[in-house]
C-alpha cells in the first residue's frame, strides 16, 4: 500500500484549492503558504500557513514537514525557491521554469532558440526604443510589459508611433510583438514527471474576453494534424527547456502555422476541463509527476466547453439549471467582484455546437 504524503504548496488560490482536493482524493496531506488568510484554498489544504512567501519560520516548517513541495502561481520569488532548497526542501520543478516565465523576452527566446515558431519580437526600454523597434516590426504590435502582467494588463495596441506616445512609460523593460493575424488561440497542458514521464492533455480552443479566458473548447476545432503538432511542440518545449511539473502553454495558429504565445509552470484555467472530460484531472498529474509516480495515459472522455464564471455573473449562477452533463465548481472566494474568477463550468457532451450554445446561454 502506498505511504500517505504531504505536499507544500506555495499559493493558496483556487489552482492550490483543486490541487489540495485532488491530493485528498489520493489520501495525502496538503499545507499552503498564502498571506490571504481567506484564499480559497484554505477549504480544501489540511493546513494553511497565513505568512508572506519569504517568511523563514514558514518555509523552514515546509521543508522539515512535506514529501515535496510545488507552486501554484509563476511569480513566486526566486529566492523563496533557493531558500527551500537550501533547507533541505524537495521542490522539484525548480526555478527554472519559474526564470523563464516570469519574463516575456526570456521565455520568448528560449522557445525560439530551440526552433519553436514565435511572433517577431524587440525589446523596448522607452519611447525612443519603441519607435525603433516598430520601424523593425512594422505595425500592429502590440506593446506588452516584460513581468507581472496577466490577463491583459500591462498591454497596449499599437497601430501607430502616436500609440507608443500615449504609453506612460515606466522604467521597467516591455517587448515589442508583431501582431500575429491568428484564425485561433489554442492551449496545451504538458506535464512532466520527476521520473521522465510526459504527458499532453487534449488541445483547447480558446476564447477571451476583455482579454480574460472566457471559454475553452475541446477538442479544438482544428485538424488532427494540427493538434498532433502542438502537443509535439509543447513535450518539446518541457523536453529541451528541461522543465519538470505541469506547464500550460498557449499559440496562436495561423493558416496552418503554429506561435507560441506563453506558457505558465503551474495547472492552467484552460485545463480545467479536465476535471469532468478525462480520466485524470490536471490536478491529479501534477501531483503524480512531482512525486516521481509513472504518468497514466490522458484520455478524452467526452467533448467539453468550459466556461469561466465571473464575479458579475452573480446572479445567474443562483438559476443555473444542473445536470448530469453541467458540472459546476465555485472556487469558495469571499467576495463576488468584477473581472474576478469566481468558478467555472464543464458542459460535458457529444455535440460540441449544442455545448457552446449552451455555454453562450449561461
Ligand atoms: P498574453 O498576455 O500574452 O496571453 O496576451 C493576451 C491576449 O492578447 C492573447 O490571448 C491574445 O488574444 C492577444 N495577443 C497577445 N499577443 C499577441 C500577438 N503577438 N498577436 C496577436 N494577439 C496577441
Amino acid at each position: 500500500m502506498k505511504k500517505s504524503k504531504k505536499i507544500g504548496i506555495l499559493g493558496g488560490g483556487q489552482l492550490a484549492k483543486m490541487l489540495c482536493d485532488s491530493a485528498k482524493h489520493m489520501g495525502y496531506t496538503t499545507v499552503i503558504l498564502d498571506p490571504n488568510p481567506d484564499s480559497c484554498g484554505r477549504l480544501s489544504s489540511t493546513e494553511h500557513l497565513v505568512q508572506k512567501y519569504v517568511d523563514k519560520v514558514s518555509l523552514k516548517k515546509i521543508c522539515k514537514e512535506t514529501d515535496v513541495i510545488t507552486y501554484e502561481f509563476e511569480n513566486i520569488p526566486s529566492e523563496v525557491i533557493r531558500y527551500l532548497k537550501e533547507n533541505g526542501g524537495n521542490i522539484p520543478q525548480g526555478e527554472k521554469p519559474l526564470f523563464l516565465s516570469q519574463h516575456r523576452i526570456r521565455e520568448k527566446s528560449a522557445v525560439s532558440k530551440i526552433g519553436v515558431r514565435t511572433a517577431d519580437f524587440e525589446k523596448v526600454v522607452n519611447l525612443e526604443t519603441a519607435k525603433s523597434a516598430l520601424k523593425i516590426l512594422g505595425a500592429p504590435c502590440i506593446l506588452k510589459t516584460c513581468s507581472g502582467g496577466y490577463d491583459g494588463k500591462g498591454q497596449w495596441k499599437i497601430l501607430e508611433i502616436k500609440d507608443l506616445e500615449c504609453v506612460r512609460w515606466r522604467n521597467i523593460e516591455y517587448i515589442l510583438e508583431k501582431m500575429v493575424d491568428f484564425e485561433m488561440e489554442v492551449s496545451c497542458l504538458v506535464v512532466r514527471g520527476t521520473n521522465g514521464d510526459v504527458v499532453t492533455f487534449p488541445i483547447g480552443e480558446n476564447e477571451h474576453k476583455n482579454g480574460i479566458l472566457n471559454k475553452t473548447i475541446v477538442p479544438a476545432r482544428v485538424s488532427e494534424e494540427i493538434q498532433n503538432k502542438v502537443r509535439e511542440l509543447s513535450e518539446k518545449i518541457v523536453k529541451k527547456l528541461d522543465i519538470y511539473g505541469p506547464l500550460g502553454i498557449e499559440y496562436f495558429i495561423k493558416n496552418e502555422n503554429i506561435y507560441f504565445n506563453e506558457m505558465a509552470p503551474r495547472p492552467h484555467n484552460s485545463a480545467h476541463y479536465t476535471m469532468d472530460a478525462c480520466n485524470y484531472s490536471q490536478f491529479d498529474i501534477h501531483l503524480l509527476a512531482i512525486l516521481g509516480e509513472s504518468l497514466p495515459e490522458i484520455k478524452l472522455i467526452t467533448p467539453v466547453v468550459m466556461l469561466n464564471v465571473m464575479g458579475e455573473d452573480s446572479k445567474k449562477i443562483e438559476k443555473i439549471k444542473l445536470d448530469e452533463e453541467t458540472k459546476l465548481h465555485i472556487y469558495g472566494k469571499t467576495e463576488w467582484k468584477k473581472d474576478r474568477k469566481m468558478g467555472h463550468i464543464n458542459y460535458c457532451g457529444q455535440n460540441i455546437e449544442g455545448l457552446i450554445k449552451r455555454a453562450n446561454s449561461f
